[in-house]
This record gives C-alpha cells, structure tokens and sequence, in this order.
C-alpha cells in the first residue's frame, strides 16, 4: 500500500523531517508542549492525547493542554488515557523551559487561546492539522485539508516513528477518528480512515462503548437545551438557512457549560430543507459563537471567515459581538451572494 492520499498535501519530507527532530528532541530530553484548540473536541483532545502518550515511550517530556481554564472537556472524552495529565494553562511551564510547541486540530494562533503566548515567545513549533483554513503559523507543518481528521496525521506520525498503538493510544486515535468522519458517514471518510480504524479495532479500542458515549449519551440537562433550542428554530426559504440559539440563562437554567451545546447543531443540521444550518451559544463579554453547517452545496468556511473564524467548508465556526437576529441577518446576506 502506497500510504493515504492525504499524505499528498503535506510537503515533501515533512513527516520523515518531524520525525527526525522528535527523536532527537526525545534524546536530550527535551520538553514539549502539545496543545488542543480551545473547546476541544475528539480530534482535538485525542490527537494531543495521542501524542502524549506516544511521544512520552520515545523519551521526550510531554506536557499535554488546552489553552484555556476552567478546562471544559466533554464528558464523553473525560476517560481517554492521559485526560488526568492534562494542565490548564496556569500551570504551564514558562516559555524558557519549553523547547518544542506541538498543535493539534487548531487553524490559527488564536484557537490555541493563552497557549498561543508560546509562539509569542519564539518556541519552536510543529503543527499537526487538517483545516484548509490554517493560517500558516509554525516552524514545521504537517497539514493536511484532505485528511478527514487531524489524528490521521497523528498516527502517520507515531507510525515513521514506530511507536506501537497499545489500547489506551488507539482508543484516543480512534475518538478523533470517529468523531471527525461523523461515524465514517461524512464524504472525506475515505479507505485511508476505515483503515486506520480497522487497525484500532484490532489494538483493543472499545468501539462501541466509545461511539455510544460520543454519539448516543446526552444529560438530561443538554436534552432540555435541546429543547429550548428547538422551540425556537426558524427556516429562512430564500437561503435554505435553518437556525437557532441558546441563551445564557438556559445553560445556567440546566447547570451547563458551552461545551453542552454542541449536540445542539448536531439535530439542527438534520432539518430536511436546510442546506446550512447555524447554532449561536453565548460567548464570554456577551459576544456569540456561531457553528456552522452545510449539506455540501455552500462552503460555510468563507461564511465564517467573513466574521473572523474559519473551519471547513462543511463545518465552520466563528465569534460575533453582536445580538442573534443581526448575525443571523449577516449570515443571510453572505448566503445570499454565496
Ligand atoms: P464547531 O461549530 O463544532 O465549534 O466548529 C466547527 C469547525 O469550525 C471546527 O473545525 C472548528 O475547528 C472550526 N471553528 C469553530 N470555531 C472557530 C473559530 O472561531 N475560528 C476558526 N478559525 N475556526 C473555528
Ligand atoms: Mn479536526
């Protein structure tokens, strides 16, 4: 086998390059730190998680994270191996003790939230990526649009380095794997994923334990959300745009954080009319987050760009200062010329 297709997008000797210099950074004993985009999902956390627990047998010192605290992790990811190691951003080592930042998942620096000060600082930096979006920050880039999730890349990388993929390192792959080929349903699911995942199977993952708490385990608190979410869904026919919205009092209402807002795109993007659909949660400073998703037709990336966020072309987020009926009149009007 000739390896993935996605191996295509990255630059020529990339791999082999960070491969290399791990090593080598693992033979001094060097220090990394490997960070998750804030709000991190199973791509995410999984990918760092991985490379944690991978990186660490080769000798180098590990530090996972996410850039941001209180570390809001999803219940369905709080028992991947190496969850407990995890430091919020606080309790980070200072920069001149850092010698190596390694990214996972994040398109740009400031989706690292307050680790991005490491890049600030000059740390050396290796991201590890599938956003088409992706800024173009660090010092060495394995990035790869057609790669469907940035674990892909994660255990090509373990794999040149030959670390073995035990049962705690799969199951972190196989959660960034399943949860970013939305169950090996969505159209980037290639031969490449379903391998790697057969590959996890036989290294123990517990799939369907996994899949069910990713996918099927809802609180009854994100069930009410849902619900008030629902309540008010609108349809805009013009733009096929399906959306809604949570307040801040509803999360409070149900003892939530954002991170239980996520199921709530997942339903609305079902609705058979919509070829895009739009969740806004409320952000920190009464600003709102919007998520972003289309049936194909529409890259809702350049919609999300227009705000200052990015993402894919099926799946993109932002942040707006501004109320829900003026972003969802934005949105509209960015639809409308797209
Ligand atoms: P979600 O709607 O699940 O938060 O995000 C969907 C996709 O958009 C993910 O790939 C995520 O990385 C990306 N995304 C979400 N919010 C932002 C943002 O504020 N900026 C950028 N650049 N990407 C985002
Ligand atoms: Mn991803």
């Amino acid at each position: 086998m000739s390896g993935p297709p996605w191996l295509e997008d990255l630059e020529d000797g990339a791999l082999e390059t960070a491969a290399t210099r791990l090593r080598a950074a693992a033979g001094r004993g060097d220090l990394a730190v490997v960070a998750a985009h804030v709000s991190p999902d199973g791509d995410a956390l999984g990918g760092v998680l991985a490379l944690h627990l991978g990186l660490r047998q080769l000798g180098l010192r590990t530090v996972p994270t996410v850039g941001e605290s209180p570390l809001k992790i999803p219940a369905a990811l709080a028992e991947l191996a190496g969850v407990d190691d995890l430091l919020p951003p606080g309790a980070l080592p200072p920069a001149d003790e850092v010698d190596l930042l390694i990214t996972v998942d994040a398109a740009s620096p400031d989706r690292l939230g307050r680790v991005a000060s490491y890049l600030e600082a000059e740390v050396p930096c290796l991201v590890l990526d599938h956003h088409a979006t992706s800024t173009g920050f660090g010092d060495l880039r394995l990035v790869a649009p057609s790669a469907a999730a940035t674990v892909q890349i994660v255990a090509e990388l373990l794999r040149v380095l030959e670390v073995p993929f035990d049962r705690d390192l799969a199951t972190c792959l196989y959660a960034g794997l399943v949860t970013d080929t939305g169950r090996f349903g969505y159209p980037g699911t290639d031969r490449s994923a379903m391998e790697l995942a057969g590959e996890l199977l036989e290294a123990g993952v517990p799939h369907a334990e996994l899949t069910g708490r990713l996918f099927d385990t809802r609180s009854l608190g994100e069930l009410k959300l849902l619900g008030h979410a629902l309540q008010r869904l609108s349809f805009d026919p013009e733009v096929a745009l399906v959306h809604t919205y949570v307040t801040h009092g509803e999360l409070t209402g149900v003892g939530l954080g954002l991170e239980a807002v996520e199921a709530v795109i997942d339903v609305v993007r079902t609705a058979d009319l919509a070829e895009v659909a739009l969740v806004l949660k409320p952000a920190p400073d009464g600003a709102w987050k919007g998520s972003l998703r289309s049936r194909g037709r529409v890259d809702v990336s350049g919609v999300a760009s227009r705000f200052g966020g990015g993402g894919h072309a099926r799946a993109a987020g932002f942040t707006a200062e501004a109320e829900p009926d003026e972003i969802v009149r934005e949105v509209v009007s960015l639809l409308s010329e797209a």
